[in-house]
């Protein structure tokens, strides 16, 4: 845990990034390119082992701590923002409950700023559905290997491990029940195919990963037996769900910032007077941020529950990412609005927001099936039905 003065002092190290190298790098990744100048000074800075905890020699600011991170980097880029969140939630899931071997192999090389990892638990037959993978594991000697497919990995090709999941050893499970184990950059089967071409989040490198037969040693597999649920209902979903919250509200911030940016320099010919001296514009914009902040308030206050262990932190945590989705469309698209003509015509940053904002809701978990679960959470049913 950090104190608020900590957390004041993390801010200012993330802006500081955000406002120099990231902005500096914002127009390669709008061009695609995976935000390798954004991740070096992070890791540079010693911000890799954001939520890793002191007892390793990590930073500890939790989910808190990766709310200020997203919220600062997002609102500059935030497709950068992702690939460093993808990351820290990564580290997060390998420090839960780490074997004395994975502290020397990923948590000390990210604590000295030279390892990236990432979370690959998206595949093509369950889509959204990240809790249900069809990846199975054998048993082969030392070594598992792995058979199946990743799509849409964030930081593919590009980390030094992916967090994955697959079937347990049996090859039936029920829902959430699997294994999360390490992958090693290079290992024998697997493989990367395409590029990343996304409507937005265009610098994220979110390709797809084919293993067949992929060689992952048995020191790898994270936990043990019988912890599969902890993991995705105590580590995984939690730092995904707030690593996705917080870009996306770093994003609906930076709209508001280029709307008002636009709405005080925006003045007619013909009265002289300026939109940010219109009533209605000044209503919207009020509505507007005052949108934001809730959402803001809310995400916070889910970090700050999970971080505490807070036992009722769940319904907060999901809506969590609920509110960041909504309130990120809802502010691109009502910023555009307000930057007019000029706005739509250019490839504006604005239009970039909202290309990007539109991956939040398909994002899983989905807005629908979240809504569902906070449902289910309140009324003390089980998530998975
Ligand atoms: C930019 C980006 C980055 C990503 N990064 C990662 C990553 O780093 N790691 C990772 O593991 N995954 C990642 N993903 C994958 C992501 O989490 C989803 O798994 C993926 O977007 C699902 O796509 P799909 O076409 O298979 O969706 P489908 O499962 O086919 O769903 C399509 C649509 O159907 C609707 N739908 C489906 N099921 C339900 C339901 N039960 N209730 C209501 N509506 C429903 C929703 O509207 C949904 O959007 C990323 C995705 C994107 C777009």
């Amino acid at each position: 845990m950090t104190s608020p003065a900590d957390h004041l002092i993390l801010r200012q190290r993330f802006a500081e990034i955000a406002r120099s190298v990231v902005l500096a790098e914002v127009a390669a990744i709008e061009d695609y390119h995976w935000p390798q100048k954004s991740l070096q000074a992070l890791a540079d800075s010693g911000l890799l082992p954001l939520a890793i905890p002191k007892r390793f020699g990590g930073l500890g600011a939790g989910m808190t701590g990766m709310v200020i991170a997203g919220e600062e980097l997002g609102r500059i880029s935030p497709s950068a923002s992702l690939c460093y969140c993808m990351h820290v939630v990564g580290s997060a899931v390998i420090a839960a409950k780490p074997s004395e071997l994975q502290v020397e192999k990923y948590l000390l090389p990210i604590v000295q700023g030279r390892h990236l990892t990432t979370l690959a638990l998206s595949e093509p037959g369950s889509g959204g559905h990240f809790y249900e993978p069809g990846s199975r594991l054998e048993r082969a000697g030392d070594h598992y290997l792995v058979h199946g497919a990743k799509n849409f990995v964030t930081n593919g090709g590009q980390a030094d491990s992916y967090v994955i999941s697959t079937l347990s050893e049996q090859g039936e499970a029920a829902p959430g029940v699997f294994n999360c184990l390490m992958l090693d950059r290079d290992t024998s089967g697997m493989e990367w195919e395409g590029s990343w071409r996304g409507l937005g989040m265009r610098g994220n490198s979110s390709i797809n990963l084919h293993l067949d037969g992929a060689r992952v040693p048995l020191g790898n597999l994270l936990g043990e037996a019988g912890d599969q649920n902890w993991y995705v209902f105590e580590v995984v979903a939690p730092y995904f769900l707030i690593a996705m919250a917080a870009t996306y509200l770093g994003l609906a911030q930076g709209a508001l910032d280029l709307a008002m940016d636009h709405l005080k320099q925006r003045r007619y010919a013909h009265s002289g007077q300026s939109l940010a001296e219109d009533s209605i514009i000044q209503h919207r914009l009020g509505e507007l941020w005052i949108a934001v902040q809730q959402a803001r308030l809310l995400i916070f206050h889910a970090a700050e529950r999970g971080d505490l262990g807070n036992p009722d932190a769940l319904p907060f945590i999901l809506s969590a990412k609920v509110a960041a989705a909504e309130v990120a469309v809802r502010t691109t698209n009502e910023a555009l609005t307000f930057t007019g003509g000029s706005g739509y015509r250019d490839n504006s940053l604005l239009w970039a927001r909202l290309r990007d904002a539109r991956a939040a809701d398909v994002m899983a978990p989905l807005t629908d099936v979240l809504k569902t679960w906070t449902g289910r959470a309140l009324l003390g049913q089980p998530l998975l039905s």
